[in-house]
């Protein structure tokens, strides 16, 4: 048996070792870019013409690579691959699944800081958060995979004299992962191996703005031995394939991580039964958030600015998990405003390839222009305290931004921006800032922060999000002790990196022998 799950832990880059460690790995990634990356299909290495350019966002004329890019033909192949494998890949013994995840595990941790700099690369991450990701996605191999060793006894069930019942879980079939940029190591790695390990087999479709980092990671699992046809790897965002796989007759489950609008149509067209279908279809979806941290009257303030600076501006925004509402009691509004203008204020932006810088870029132009398309919207309804500027000229840089005396119905207090991005308002007691707290058709993450017990106990109760954190930031869960996924438009009360997360890729059969 394993040893205990524990946490991968984060690196030190106070330690001037790890520093130049990492240093170098940069160094490295950097001489490897721009190569291309073929559609693994089945045993197969497709090479489209067609292609994805994934670039680096805080450089826009570095290519980081050329991603083949699939089609409708391609994702019928890959659809046949998938069911193909399936059929010895759903018998293979629990354990043996299970070493291909912890000799993953290995691999990766061997690899760490190559994947981390590649991270930096493709999606603009500083080195801290870089870490954290590859950290999560080998928690999550190390995770799930003694979950599902766990999982095969089956839970025991009772039997009456002359009858003998068991309770096992089986697997769904072949499975869609859609896969988001924002954790393109971590969320991309557990939704895939989730569905694996339990003896699914999968397409997976990684984000078209993360392809690189998610090419690595099929090539990896390969060399820790999963067999062809197991994992299929077909990127491409082009809506037209993603639905045509989502209403595919023959797949079986999908999940989905990313935008509310996208996750919204995938669950009403996988609903509908096409001709040839046998089954009703799974979705597992996480989309996005509008989430509040709240400062009590009694409350460590500093922590609570500090607080609301991590969650608001780590990553850039770019969290389902980020704050984006701060709702502080009006005793102490003005005090722990100025605070977080104030430490807001001294946030290194620029590229995070230099190790002391705090905040890097937003993703790509689109998102650029949505965000800085917000910032006007705050601009009408908030007072600007901080940042307010973006610059698209090398990278899609955003300053970190801080609107005060914001209506809890506005548009910022209500639209997920998935920026740099956020709004302060006042409330009156802190019965009211639960109340504005829970006005939003969302539900992923908050944090309450006070010494209050009696508060503290009725967030407990009445604060409707999936993950609550006391006297701490919103973001950061860490899988098998924080699972994560939320509530009402937050997606379908999933909880990824938790106990119960793994049988949403099964179905669970009965079994009666009389005697
Ligand atoms: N699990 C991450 C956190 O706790 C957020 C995931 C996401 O943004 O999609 O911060």
């Amino acid at each position: 048996m394993a040893v205990p799950y524990k946490h991968e832990p984060f690196t030190d880059f106070s330690v001037e070792q790890n520093r130049q460690v990492f240093q170098a790995a940069l160094t490295d990634v950097q001489s490897k870019l721009g190569q291309e990356y073929p559609l693994v299909i089945g045993t197969q290495r497709v090479t489209t013409e067609e292609k994805i350019i994934s670039r680096n966002p805080a450089n826009k004329a570095e290519i980081v690579g050329m991603v083949s890019k699939a089609t409708k033909q391609w994702a019928d192949k890959a659809m046949e691959a998938a069911l193909q494998a399936f059929e010895t890949w759903r018998n293979e013994p629990v354990e043996a699944r299970a070493h291909i995840l912890f000799r993953a595990a290995a691999i990766l941790r061997r690899r760490k800081h190559e994947f981390s700099a590649l991270l930096v690369k493709e999606v603009g991450k500083p080195w801290k958060e870089a870490d954290a990701d590859t950290a999560e996605a080998i928690d999550f191999l190390e995770y799930y995979a003694r979950q599902m060793m766990n999982l095969q006894r089956g839970i025991p069930v009772e039997s009456r004299p002359g009858e003998h019942n068991t309770f096992h879980y089986i697997p769904l079939g072949v499975g869609l992962i859609i896969s988001p940029f924002n954790f393109p190591l971590a969320i991309m790695a557990g939704t895939t191996v989730a569905a694996i390990v339990t003896g699914n087999t999968v397409i997976l479709r990684p984000s078209d703005r993360a392809p690189v980092v998610a090419a690595k990671f099929v090539e990896m699992m390969e060399e820790a031995g999963l067999p062809a046809g197991v994992l299929n790897y077909l990127p491409g965002g082009e809506a037209e394939v993603g639905e045509y796989l989502v209403e595919h007759p023959k797949m079986r489950f999908i999940s989905f991580t990313g935008s509310r609008a996208v996750g919204c149509r995938i669950y009403e067209r996988a609903a509908i039964v096409q001709p040839g279908q046998k089954w009703l279809k799974r979705v597992i979806a996480e989309m996005g958030g509008k989430d509040a941290i709240i400062v009590d009257r009694e409350a460590d303030l500093e922590l609570a600015a500090q607080s609301i600076v991590a969650s608001a501006f780590g990553f850039s925004g770019q969290k389902c998990s980020a704050c984006s509402r701060a709702i502080i009691v009006e005793d102490v509004y003005e005090q722990v405003l100025n605070r977080v203008v104030e430490l807001t204020k001294q946030l290194k932006v620029g590229n995070p390839e230099e190790q002391s810088i705090f905040m890097g870029p937003v993703i790509d132009q689109a998102s650029f222009d949505k965000i800085m398309g917000y910032i006007e919207i705050g601009k009408q309804e908030g007072r600007l305290m901080a940042g307010g500027e973006g610059d698209d000229s090398t990278g899609f840089f955003i300053q970190p931004t801080i609107f005060a005396d914001v209506h809890p119905s506005a548009r910022i207090m209500q639209e997920e921006i998935f920026g740099p991005v956020v709004a302060f308002t006042k409330a009156k007691d802190f019965d009211h800032a639960l109340e504005i707290a829970n006005h939003t058709e969302y539900g992923l993450t908050g944090a309450v922060i006070s010494r209050n017990r009696a508060h503290l106990e009725k967030a407990r109760e009445e604060f409707h999000v999936g993950n609550l954190y006391f006297n701490r930031g919103c973001t950061g869960a860490i899988v098998g002790y924080q699972p994560f996924g939320g509530f009402n438009m937050s997606g379908t009360d999933s909880k990824a990196g938790g106990p119960d997360y793994l049988i949403l890729h099964m179905q669970a059969k009965t079994v009666s022998e009389a005697f």
